[in-house]
């Protein structure tokens, strides 16, 4: 604990955004620079709490070891304060810009006091060490011989990949896609985190030895079979992308899009240069709704008003959270409070309002005789507790609306992952069509292959997935070699988030 009374001297300052007005006009990361001094202050926050919440349980997913590297940023060690983030994290940039932070939800300060900056801290710490050339590739010093091939790249593909390397398998990773990070790079837009960022992370991973094979779908490009068989282990890390679809009337209207079709094209235009891809779809001059929240529903409202959209709406069927936790939503769970992210700021900077329209059903999409999109029917429900506590949703009499629109974002959430590569392999998967494999022991009905990430547990979170891939891959050093020394992490099922 670096400095005993920091908590009741400094109140907590997140580390700025750059101004929402100027931010929308380009695809840069929304972050500022943080100063070394506002860093080290918000470090001395910490408490140092004899269990630290925060760490572990309904905190942070991979045991980062939060406290520890509080403290080492407060006395300016920053190279040990990396060294210690690496022992939990492979990737604490990819944390430290987009995960919701569970751990601060947990922090003990924020039992009566906003909590310390720990995601900020964290990016902070992973940033200063590359600007200082401290993460550099470090390949195994020896080779163990058996092969791993690893199929999908996003988050748990690539951090099993970099702990099976670290004690010398040789790991090749297949992706379908023509770049490697999975919705690293094809989904989390470049505002929130940069593809530099990723792609600095696979040059590195490339440096150590990890082969990476890209546009290489398993299923079709590749035979699973033949992958099984010229492989040691093989491990399925495909994600969970199928989306959930708003079958009401008119849902063939030109102009209603899954939130992935938009968000995809568009990174993709961007990191390919200026030609207009056949796929990408633009918001601008038109009015845009974007049904369903989460992080994906952000995306989406952040990319419309780059685009430079007309107006924007964001409908939520829920009520809106409370701004405190409620009751039932005691410390140290995951709050379950209204926030504001980046892309309702900006809406809001934009059209002075915050888009979130709340507990609205859509009914029907209005189209013209060409076929092309030109509004949707909604009609207001109310919500209320059942007898067994569960909720009960109605229609409110007379509310019905039409709201204009040209384009029309799905962001309602994902039902799984795709089956052609599991009923290729005789793959079981569980009742929500996931890849069947308990965590912990990742492995599946087959003989050598495991699975991990959102494919296993459904669409989740960065961190969840960071878990999961460094947990397969301790599990497949031990099927290899009888035993391992990589580290598990947390076996929590942590708390459910929208994406
Ligand atoms: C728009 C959006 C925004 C999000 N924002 C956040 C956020 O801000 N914070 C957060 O914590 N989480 C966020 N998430 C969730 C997070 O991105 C995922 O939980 C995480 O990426 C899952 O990692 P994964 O490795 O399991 O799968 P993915 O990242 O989905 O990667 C799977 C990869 O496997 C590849 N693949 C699939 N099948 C095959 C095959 N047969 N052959 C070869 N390759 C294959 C896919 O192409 C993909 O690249 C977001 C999700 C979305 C959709
Ligand atoms: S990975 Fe997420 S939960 Fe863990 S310390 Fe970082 S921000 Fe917190």
């Amino acid at each position: 604990m670096g400095k005993p009374t920091g908590f009741k001297e400094f109140d907590r300052k997140k580390v700025a955004w750059r101004l929402p007005v100027v931010r929308i006009n380009d695809y840069d990361e929304i972050y500022t620079e943080p100063k070394i001094d506002h860093l080290r202050e918000q470090g001395a926050r910490c408490m140092d709490c004899g269990v630290p919440f925060c760490q572990s349980g309904t905190g942070c997913p991979i045991d980062n070891l939060i406290p520890e590297w509080n403290d080492l940023v407060y006395n300016n060690r920053w190279k040990e304060a990396i060294e210690r983030l690496h022992k939990t994290n492979n990737f604490p940039e990819f944390t430290g810009r987009t995960c919701p932070a569970p751990c601060e939800g947990s922090c003990v300060l924020g039992i009566t006091n906003p909590p310390v900056t720990i995601k900020n801290i964290e990016n902070a710490i992973v940033d200063h060490a590359w600007e200082k050339g401290w993460i550099v590739p470090t390949p195994p010093e020896s080779r163990t011989g058996k092969k791993v091939a690893i199929v999908g790249s996003g988050p748990s593909g690539l951090s099993a990949a970099d702990q099976l390397n670290k004690v010398g398998h040789e790991v090749t990773v297949y992706e379908r896609a023509d770049r490697i990070g999975g919705l690293l790079q094809y989904g989390i837009p470049n505002m929130k985190l940069s593809k530099e960022a990723v792609q600095r992370r696979v040059d590195k991973m490339t440096a150590e030895g990890v082969k990476f094979v890209t546009n290489a779908n398993v299923g079709q490009d590749v035979d699973p079979k033949e992958l099984v068989n010229a492989n040691d282990a093989v491990l399925l890390a495909c994600g969970a992308t199928k989306p959930r679809d708003l079958p009401i009337a008119n849902r063939d209207a030109n102009g209603v899009h899954f939130a992935m079709e938009f968000l995809t094209a568009n990174t993709k235009q961007m990191v390919h240069g200026d030609s207009i891809d056949a796929d990408f779809i633009s918001a601008e001059g038109k009015d845009v709704i974007v049904i369903g929240g989460g992080d994906t529903g952000t995306d989406c409202i952040g990319t419309s008003l780059r685009h430079g959209c007309r107006s924007l709406v964001n409908f939520e069927l829920l009520p809106k959270p409370p701004e405190e936790r409620a009751d039932e939503n005691p410390w140290p769970e995951w709050p379950r409070v209204f926030r504001v992210d980046y892309g309702h700021e900006e809406a809001e900077a934009k059209y002075g309002r915050d888009p979130r329209e709340y507990q609205l059903l859509s009914k029907e999409f209005l189209k013209d005789d060409d076929g092309n999109l030109k509004g949707v029917k909604t009609v207001e429900v109310s919500w209320t507790k059942t007898d067994d506590g569960g909720w009960k949703m109605a229609e409110v009499e007379g509310s019905e609306k039409v709201w204009p629109a040209q384009l029309i974002l799905l962001a309602m959430g994902f039902l799984g992952p795709e089956q052609y590569l599991p009923e290729s392999l005789g793959l079981e998967v569980d009742a929500r069509s996931n890849f069947q494999a308990i965590h912990g022991k990742f492995a599946t009905n087959i003989d050598k292959v495991f699975a991990a990430g959102d494919c296993r547990r459904g669409q989740s979170l960065v961190v969840w997935a960071i878990n999961e891939g460094r947990g397969a891959a301790r599990a497949i050093d031990t099927f290899l070699q009888g035993s391992s020394n990589l580290p598990a992490p947390g076996t929590t099922m942590g708390t459910a988030m929208q994406v």
